[in-house]
């Protein structure tokens, strides 16, 4: 039979612990969700302790959480120096002096059964070096420094436009601070000290801060950055190290004035023994180069990232240390982790920040009663890891396939034995030209396609029904996708005359 929910089976304690970008969006969430005020929300935050303060580049579906939160997007840009991303621009990954966009958004269009890539197959198999990008709106506009979002033209690629955004990573949580404050959220700034489980059956207690208050919930999410002070520091929960897969385990990161305009895009640059990052914002340009100390000093790694910067740098370059992995347990007991407490897979393709919105997401799907089902609590354990494993394969196979000979970093790259799930996927392709997007993965064959053709691995075969189109029209339709794209990206405006327009940051 099925029972109401008892009030005294609800939760009504949530203690969210850490104020960095997870703590803050899990805050905003659930106090947007927990309308009439039927679940007391608290966070700490620790200013002395600080956050990891970089993470400032995203992908699309981050849409999908301002607008859960009703956040109107013009206002958000101009209160976090924001800029719009179109994609991410590889520079160097395949080979040396190799370049590529990953887009956000398709590849011209699907023709009949099949996606635009088999089409784009098919016409490489007859001639040498047909750059898939001059099919692309997101790949043209970025490399014309344009942007607009998605105009309502049916058949039009400006139709087509998807994009994320790059915000100063500080300035994102003071203003989910603000969202989330306004809605009944009660910030409390202290340091935790100690964490007290509960004797049998190891559930967690309370916290307690230094000054010996101590703080009770039903419901702990951790978000306390790479420390995981309750998930690992106090239930030994364990981890899955991946470093053997992604074996960057340190980002050295400056901030540098802007030179010019900002570029619609993220910029990834790979070094002899990792990569470096360019986010453009507003008001300055993030840097960072992450490397693998196995391959490379500290010593080494700023100087390659100071000879590779181009604007004036705004403060003295911060080392972060990381281990590559993911929590064995998200939800442990009453205790969720987010953001780096809950898994860490290095920040090449920016899915940190949706991950942590997944994990929001999932966990409100799945929210517990007081009694914490365990059924609740494998399903979000299993979604999660799920997640995880995926967009690690994804990050997984840009080293994986890069052709890069000349250093032992990448040696060892190209020749580590990567997870099985990504090699049948790498071997597909190869053999017979198919992407499939597995159990509704985040990247879908469009970022497949983008990084496996960008960096120069090669299908043997295409689809046959791709051969269905006769020679003839199918030169004339490819030759129309391309001009018609052409134009279409020389009718947006630029970044720059559109963020004048519509969203310049306050403070700038
Ligand atoms: P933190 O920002 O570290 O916050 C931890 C919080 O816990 C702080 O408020 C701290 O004060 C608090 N805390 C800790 N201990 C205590 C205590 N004892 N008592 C009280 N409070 C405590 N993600 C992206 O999506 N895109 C990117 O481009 C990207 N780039 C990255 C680059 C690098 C080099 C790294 C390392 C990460 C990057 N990420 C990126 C990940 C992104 O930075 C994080 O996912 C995001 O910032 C969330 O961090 P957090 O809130 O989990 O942790």
């Amino acid at each position: 039979m099925l029972h109401h929910n008892s009030d005294d089976n609800r939760i009504k304690e949530i203690l969210i612990v850490g104020g960095g970008t997870a703590g803050w969006m899990a805050a905003a969430a659930f106090s947007h969700v927990f309308k009439n005020q039927q679940c007391r929300i608290r966070l700490i935050e620790s200013d002395h302790i600080g956050t990891v303060g970089v993470g400032e580049a995203t992908i699309p579906v981050i849409q999908k959480f301002n607008q859960m939160l009703g956040i109107d997007e013009n206002d958000f840009i101009k209160n976090t120096q924001g800029t719009f991303k179109l994609g991410i621009q590889f520079v160097n990954w395949g080979s040396i002096g190799n370049s590529y966009i990953h887009p956000f958004g398709p590849y011209g269009m699907n023709m009949g059964y099949l996606s635009f890539y088999h089409y784009w197959l098919r016409m490489s198999a007859n001639k040498q070096s047909i750059d898939p990008g001059e099919y692309s709106i997101a790949i043209q506009a970025a490399l014309r420094g344009r942007f607009m979002p998605p105009a309502n033209i049916p058949n039009s690629p400006l139709s087509q436009i998807s994009y994320a955004y790059h915000f100063d990573a500080s300035l994102y949580a003071k203003y989910l601070r603000n969202f989330a404050e306004t809605r009944g959220v009660e910030r409390i700034e202290g340091e935790i000290e100690k964490v007290v489980l509960r004797s049998d059956d190891g559930y967690i207690e309370s916290v307690k801060l230094k000054d010996g208050t101590p703080l009770h919930a039903q419901l702990f999410i951790d978000c306390t950055g790479f420390r995981g002070l309750l998930i690992e520091k106090a239930m030994n929960t364990g981890y899955d190290d991946w470093s053997h897969w992604l074996p960057c385990d340190t980002a050295v990161a400056v901030p540098t004035r802007n030179v010019t305009a900002p570029l619609p895009y993220t910029r990834a640059t790979a070094h002899s023994a990792g990569w470096q990052w360019k986010i453009p914002l507003q008001h300055r340009t993030g840097n960072g180069h992450v490397f693998c100390s196995k391959y490379m000093s500290d010593e080494q790694a700023k100087k390659i990232l100071l000879e590779n910067i181009e604007g004036e740098p705004l403060a003295e370059p911060r080392f972060i240390r990381f281990k590559t992995g993911m929590r064995r347990k998200f939800w442990n007991k009453n205790c969720v982790a987010m953001g780096l407490a809950s898994g860490f897979l290095e920040p090449l393709e920016s899915t940190s920040i949706h991950l942590i919105q997944s994990s929001i997401s999932k966990l409100i799907a799945l929210f517990p009663m007081a009694d914490f089902d365990q059924t609740n609590i494998d399903k979000y354990n299993e979604l999660l890891t799920s997640e995880f494993t995926f967009v690690r394969d994804f990050i997984i196979l840009h080293y994986k396939v890069s052709q890069r000979t000349d250093s032992e970093f990448w040696n060892y790259c190209r020749h580590m034995q990567v997870p099985e799930t990504l090699q049948k996927k790498i071997d597909l392709y190869q053999s017979s030209g198919r992407l499939f997007r597995d159990n509704n993965e985040l990247f879908d064959e469009v970022s497949w396609f983008a990084v496996m053709q960008g960096q120069g691995l090669q299908a043997q075969h295409y689809h046959p029904l791709a051969d269905q189109i006769t020679e003839a029209e199918f030169d004339k339709i490819m030759r129309e996708i391309k001009a018609v794209i052409n134009r279409a990206a020389n009718a947006i405006p630029t970044q720059e005359e559109y963020i004048a327009k519509h969203c310049s940051a306050i403070n700038r």
